[in-house]
């Protein structure tokens, strides 16, 4: 999970199409009033074709993508197109959650929290920070089954994993040819693109980014990638970018006490 921002709400959604569309669904609750293509678009624009809990892949091509109400609509009825209160979600989340009351038992939500300020993480499995948000993080890992094992562990451990094996690849190349890198621009161009590669893998537009950019920055053979082209005066402004995006959106891998 990583620290969302809420985009505006698409023009078509007046304070006036939302009041018509709130009496609509209070009439007949069966009615998604929600589910319109203007809705659809703006909301994976807004997320990067991500669920904003478990940054599962949504959208054209993967998994559908369901429209969370964080304050359940059937109860907060009034909300139920409020733009504040509809969070892109996959159907593993949205499923989970389902009617979870978020005003009695609250939730982290990514657009108004900042995930790094709750959890750490190892094992592929999201824990609790400090004993000041346990309840929280519990509540929040619970209601929307973010550490399953099928869903979600064995796949972050499979992209983190193939992740390593590349960075093992980049760092060997890179050690291998260190003597002849500033001068051979073919082999310098592989392991700069490479590595560049690497860190696009990792920002927040990427699945499991959380995951990625922890793994990429705490993997020692990436230390020594860095290092290596840093000393080879071969680190240059875009890979530094990409690392610093990388490394804003990272977790802590242990608890603070
Ligand atoms: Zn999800």
């Amino acid at each position: 999970m990583i620290k969302l921002t809420r985009s505006k709400p698409p023009e078509q959604l007046t304070l006036e199409v939302q009041k018509k569309l709130t009496e609509e669904f209070k009439k007949d609750k069966k009615k998604s009033v929600w589910n319109k293509p203007y809705i659809r678009e703006a909301l994976l624009d807004e997320c990067n074709h991500k669920c904003v809990y478990c940054e599962s892949r949504i959208g054209s091509g993967y998994k559908e993508m369901h429209v969370d109400h964080f304050h359940y609509k059937d109860k907060y009825v009034d909300e139920v197109v409020s733009w504040n209160n509809l969070n892109p979600s996959c159907p593993h989340c949205n499923k989970s959650k389902s009617t979870h009351d978020t005003y009695k038992e609250p939730i982290i939500n990514p657009f108004e929290d900042n995930p790094q300020d709750f959890f750490y993480i190892t094992n592929y499995r999201y824990h609790s920070k400090n004993k000041d948000v346990d309840n929280i993080v519990r509540n929040t890992i619970n209601v929307l089954g973010l550490n399953d094992t099928d869903d979600l562990v064995k796949r972050r451990f499979d992209l983190c994993n193939a992740l390593s094996d590349k960075i093992i690849d980049i760092y060997e190349l890179a050690n291998v040819y260190q003597s002849i890198l500033s001068e051979d621009t073919q082999k310098r161009n592989r392991v700069i693109k490479g590595c560049k590669n690497l860190l696009k893998l990792c920002t927040n537009t990427e699945e499991f980014s959380a995951f990625m950019a922890t793994t990429i920055q705490e993997d020692d053979d990436y230390k020594k990638l860095k290092n290596l082209l840093q000393d080879l005066n071969l680190w240059d402004e875009e890979l530094d970018e990409l690392d610093k995006s990388v490394n804003k959106i990272r977790l802590a891998t242990s608890r603070d006490n």
